[in-house]
């Protein structure tokens, strides 16, 4: 039965982030040949819209005011609302990122609708849709569905495919207004680490350093790979833990959930915690001098190896790609 679904477009310094197109594709799956709504929030980003329609959205609306240049959850919530309110969709997709994992159960649980969190799959079954997300740490996985109310989903990033780009898809961004009033958060600035500029978690490749570094200074020879294959550097807790890099790279149960098509783990164990934050990645490479280390029972290709002998190479034979 068609649908109308709304999604939420996230972005970031000014761009959009991937997980809005596969948020759309995702949509496009709820609303089984129905409309799908894309919604842009903030300041000055009705002209992000031209991208949403080449990527399957059948209409785009943004919701502008200067108090939503920074993510607040009362102010989005406002906003997101507020077209909830005037369109009446029958689903609601976010990223399972930072801003989705706090704005959809609000709204859910606001709308008394229930919320599907962290989906890595969908299928049609009849009217309904199920939708697929991991448990225990990634051990195991199960299937749900929701058959009354609204319909609330935050998807994995980097799990769900982006439709094709299609440039000859276009059309008109609305800009909606609406009041965004009483806010107990203002943010009046952020700022970032300094990074090398991809985002762990939505990078198509990531290298992963472990306690196995045994320094900072080991971190570069990581960090050399990386830019030569235009990865994100990630880490274990271990490596965290030992001070060897910041917090914000580690990868794991209590760090980032990332699903790369490409993860290369150096110098780490493999321990149940770290892999429950990259054992989805499509292909897995490990590095490690012992060849019991627990990581290679989940890699794809796994190198018996001295990580500072054998990342180097790796570097020097992708320079010539
Ligand atoms: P180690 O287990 O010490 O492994 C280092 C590896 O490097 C070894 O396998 C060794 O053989 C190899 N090595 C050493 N030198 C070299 C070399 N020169 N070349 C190649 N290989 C080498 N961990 C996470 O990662 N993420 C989490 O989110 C997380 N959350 C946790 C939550 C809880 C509640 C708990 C209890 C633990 C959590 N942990 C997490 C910690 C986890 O249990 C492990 O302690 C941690 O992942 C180990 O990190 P490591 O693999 O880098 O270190």
């Amino acid at each position: 039965m068609a649908k109308k679904v709304l999604v939420l477009a996230e972005v970031r310094d000014g761009e959009l982030r991937n997980v809005s197109y596969e948020a759309i594709a995702a949509g496009k799956q709820i609303a089984d040949g129905g409309e799908v709504l894309a919604l842009l929030c903030g300041k000055n980003v009705k002209d992000l819209g031209a991208s949403l329609y080449n990527y399957g959205a059948d209409r785009v609306v943004a919701v502008e005011d200067e108090k939503l240049e920074f993510y607040t959850p009362d102010g989005y919530f406002q906003a997101v609302k507020h077209v909830i309110d005037t369109e009446s969709p029958d689903g609601i997709v976010f990223g399972h990122t930072a801003l989705g994992k706090d704005l959809a159960p609000r709204l859910a649980a606001r709308l008394e609708s229930g919320l599907i969190s962290d989906v890595t799959g969908l299928e049609q079954a009849g009217d309904n849709v199920v939708f697929t997300r991991p448990i225990f740490s990634g051990k195991a996985f199960e299937k749900k569905l929701i058959q009354d109310g609204k319909l609330f989903v935050t998807i994995r990033p980097n799990n769900i495919e982006p439709l094709e780009k299609d440039d000859s898809r276009t059309g008109e961004t609305a800009v909606v207004s609406a009041e965004i009033k009483d806010l107990r958060t203002i943010v009046k600035d952020v700022v970032r680490k300094a990074s090398t500029g991809v985002d762990l978690s939505e990078a198509k490749i990531i290298v992963a350093g472990g306690r196995g570094v045994k320094s900072t200074d080991g971190f570069k020879p990581l960090q050399e790979l990386a830019d030569v294959l235009g990865a994100a550097v990630g880490a274990s807790r271990g490596a965290c833990d030992a001070d060897y890099c910041d917090y914000s790279l580690q990868i794991g149960q209590t760090g980032k959930v990332v699903t790369p098509d490409l993860y290369i783990a150096c110098g780490i164990s493999g321990a149940i915690q770290h892999l429950a934050g990259m054992s989805n990645s499509k292909v897995i490479v490990a590095i490690n001098k012992d060849p019991e280390a627990s990581i290679f029972s989940i890699a794809d290709y796994g190198i018996v190896g001295d990580l500072f002998e054998v990342v180097p190479l790796l570097t020097e034979e992708f320079k010539k790609v």
